[in-house]
């Protein structure tokens, strides 16, 4: 094969990875066609013309510009400049306005002419970011539902009751439980509970809509919400306007002692954090608000509202 300048462009210009070269004070020296058609279609000001521009100073630009990326390559960029570190790489969002998309950056130091230079190569992991991503919302997600799960749940109160402890701030927990399900799964069968199950995934949903908002399948017939931030009178709104809503789904369960349509009992219980407390009495006191929503007739929302008892 043809050993010239020539060949070598060629080659180079041939590969997908996006390819600049810079002196030691950060001077774009060379660019292969991938890293200028980049450049054009993500209408880089500079695109025209990269050699001579100062890579380094690119990434302060894009640090002024509140990218913390910028200033990470920066930072690579100098160590391997500085000989502190034999190469230099990590990855890095960069999405467009209508699409997601994850690079990586490598950076190798490159002696020619007995002058150093450094190659900073760009290459297009998006495909295995969105795989790695779509991998961590299964083990995020309920299988049937397609809302949270109990894990995720978990996670989230942990760290949403760690937040009102610093703020200072209520947070409140519902525990949604179908009524007589067992019945409706033994007279209309197991497949039209689970399609069940997927109707009140959806409509819990639109009931978590914050983001210290989250609703979840605590278990089998059993849904979650927690609503952070927010005053028990609020929560106590939104329960009621859940289980109208459930109501008006208008499923059929006949024989059901508390209605002819499919109706839910919620457990709600609000605290404000303390230093010594942990979130698993909010839990416990739902459980009992619940237990008294099952006993007193069902279809109902039973609350928890003496704070003063959460303290031990
Ligand atoms: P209560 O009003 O006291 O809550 O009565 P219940 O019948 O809802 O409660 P129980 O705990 O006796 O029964 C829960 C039922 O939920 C039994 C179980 O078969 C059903 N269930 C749990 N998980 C699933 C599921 O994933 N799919 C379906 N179809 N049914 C489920
Ligand atoms: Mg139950
Ligand atoms: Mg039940």
């Amino acid at each position: 094969m043809e050993n010239s300048y020539e060949a070598l462009s060629l080659i180079l210009d041939s590969i997908t990875e996006h390819i600049v070269v810079i002196d030691g004070n950060g001077i774009i020296q060379y660019t292969n066609k991938s890293w200028s058609e980049f450049g054009d279609s993500n209408a880089c000001a500079i695109s025209d013309d990269w050699r001579g521009v100062n890579y380094i100073e690119e990434c302060d630009k894009a640090s002024v510009m509140g990218d913390d990326f910028g200033i990470q390559a920066k930072k690579g960029i100098l160590s391997v400049i500085s000989k502190e570190a034999p190469f230099f790489y990590f990855e890095y969002p960069c999405h467009s306005i209508d699409e997601k998309r994850w690079f990586t950056m490598r950076v190798t130091a490159l002696k020619m002419s007995n002058r150093d230079y450094f190659v900073i190569s760009h290459q297009n992991i998006t495909e295995r970011k969105l795989a790695e991503e779509e991998v961590r919302n299964l083990a995020r997600l309920d299988g049937l539902t397609d809302i949270p799960n109990r894990r995720t749940f978990d996670e989230f109160l942990h760290n949403e009751w760690r937040r009102c402890l610093r703020l200072n701030k209520p947070i409140c927990l519902a525990i949604v439980d179908l009524d007589h399900f067992k019945l409706l799964n033994d007279h209309y069968g197991h497949q039209i509970g689970d399609e069940c199950l997927i109707k009140i995934g959806k409509l819990l949903k639109k009931f978590a809509c914050r983001p210290g908002d989250i609703c979840a399948r605590y278990g089998g017939e059993e849904f979650a919400l927690i609503w952070a931030d927010t005053p028990l009178e609020q929560a106590e709104r939104l329960s009621n306007e859940l289980l109208a809503k459930i109501v008006a789904l208008g499923i059929p369960n006949e024989r059901s002692p508390t209605d002819d349509y499919l109706t839910a009992s919620i457990g709600l219980a609000m605290s404000v954090p303390e230093k010594d407390s942990n979130e698993r009495e909010l839990i416990s006191l739902a459980d009992s608000m619940l237990y008294r929503a099952k006993e007193s007739g069902r279809n109902k929302v039973e609350l928890f509202s003496h704070p003063e008892a959460l303290q031990r």
